[in-house]
């Protein structure tokens, strides 16, 4: 039977309709409309798209895009500074620094330069640190993404056998401890992993975070299993043009699979929801307030 396709379109649009209305009632009961900076260096095309869609959802969702867009040329200093700024103003609850940054700026530094309690991207060493050691955290918007499509159709993760291929600081490590968190129990394979395909057999959910097209066969995927696909490569399509496929080769895993998200439409639409879910919990936490049900 053919696998059951995890709609990553619509449960973003249904995540981002339940930020909406708690920042409604944000604004209604409190008058705090959350507000998220958005900092963007250089003219990188694929980063001003990137920021672009960003700022066109934290509008739709009601909150405040106070996007920064700088010169290429700008130093580390004035950058850092600017963070400074933003760390300092009580109307931004959210400051995201898109990357790749310039080469003259060292990313870890300007990372490390964000009030924690604004991270919304989860990757200052303090939430990683917090989301390592179990305690409340800012997490990174592509694995919480994961875990939510995971969720849709295991709505528990408890003792199941979970792989994650990719050790990336932003999708695979994170990734990986939110299913631990969640009480799976989980592998993480990479390049250096022996026998990659037995080790992806034994999954019952597999996370594909590796940027190689139709990395992962379906003979690597055990009967039911639910196969969560990050990839977004792009590969020479019909007609001269491209197309964009997922790490997974996806017909024929879904011949195998119980459930499997599909590449565009799967965990691409879930980041954007994943940083409005971020901003608004940041928000709510800076205000003392409870964290909000988007149920
Ligand atoms: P990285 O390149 O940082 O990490 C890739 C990981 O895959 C590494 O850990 C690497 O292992 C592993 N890997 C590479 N080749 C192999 C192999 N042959 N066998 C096993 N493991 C391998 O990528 P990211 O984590 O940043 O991204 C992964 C994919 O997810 C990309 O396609 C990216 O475009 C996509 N992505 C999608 C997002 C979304 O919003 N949907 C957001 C972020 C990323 P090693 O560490 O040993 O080198």
């Amino acid at each position: 039977m053919a696998a059951h396709i995890i709609d990553g379109k619509k449960i973003s649009a249904g995540l981002r309709g339940n930020v909406a209305d708690a920042v409604h009632r944000l604004k209604r009961d409190r008058g705090i409309v959350p507000g998220l900076a958005v900092v963007l260096v250089g003219n990188n095309p694929a980063s001003e798209v990137y920021v672009r869609n960003k700022s066109k959802a934290v509008t739709e969702a009601g909150m405040r895009p106070l996007d920064r867009h700088l010169p290429d040329s700008i130093s580390e200093a004035e950058l850092l500074a600017l963070i400074d700024a933003l760390n300092a103003d009580a109307n931004v609850n959210g400051i995201l620094v898109q990357l790749p940054l310039p080469r003259q700026i060292d990313p870890q530094k300007v990372i490390a330069a964000i009030d924690p309690d604004k991270d919304v991207d989860g990757f200052h060493p303090l939430n990683v640190g917090r989301l390592g050691s179990g305690s409340p955290a800012l997490v990174p918007c592509t694995p919480l993404g994961c875990i939510i499509l995971a969720k849709t159709v295991r709505p528990s993760l408890a003792g199941l056998e979970a792989v994650v291929i990719g050790r990336s600081n932003i999708v695979g490590k994170p990734v990986a401890q939110l299913l631990l968190a969640a009480n799976a129990t989980v592998t993480i394979a990479h390049s250096k992993t022996r026998d990659l395909a037995a080790v992806c057999r034994r999954a019952d959910v597999l996370i594909a975070a590796i940027g190689q097209p139709e990395f992962v066969r379906g003979d690597w995927i055990k009967p039911g299993a639910t196969v969560i696909d990050v990839g977004i490569n792009r590969v020479p399509g019909e007609g001269g043009k491209s197309r964009i496929v997922g790490d997974v080769a996806h017909a024929e895993a879904s011949a195998v699979a119980g459930a499997i998200t599909p590449v565009p439409g799967g965990v691409g639409p879930m980041t954007i929801a994943c940083l409005l879910v971020n901003t608004l919990r940041a928000t709510c936490a800076q205000n003392g307030l409870p964290a909000p049900n988007l149920n």
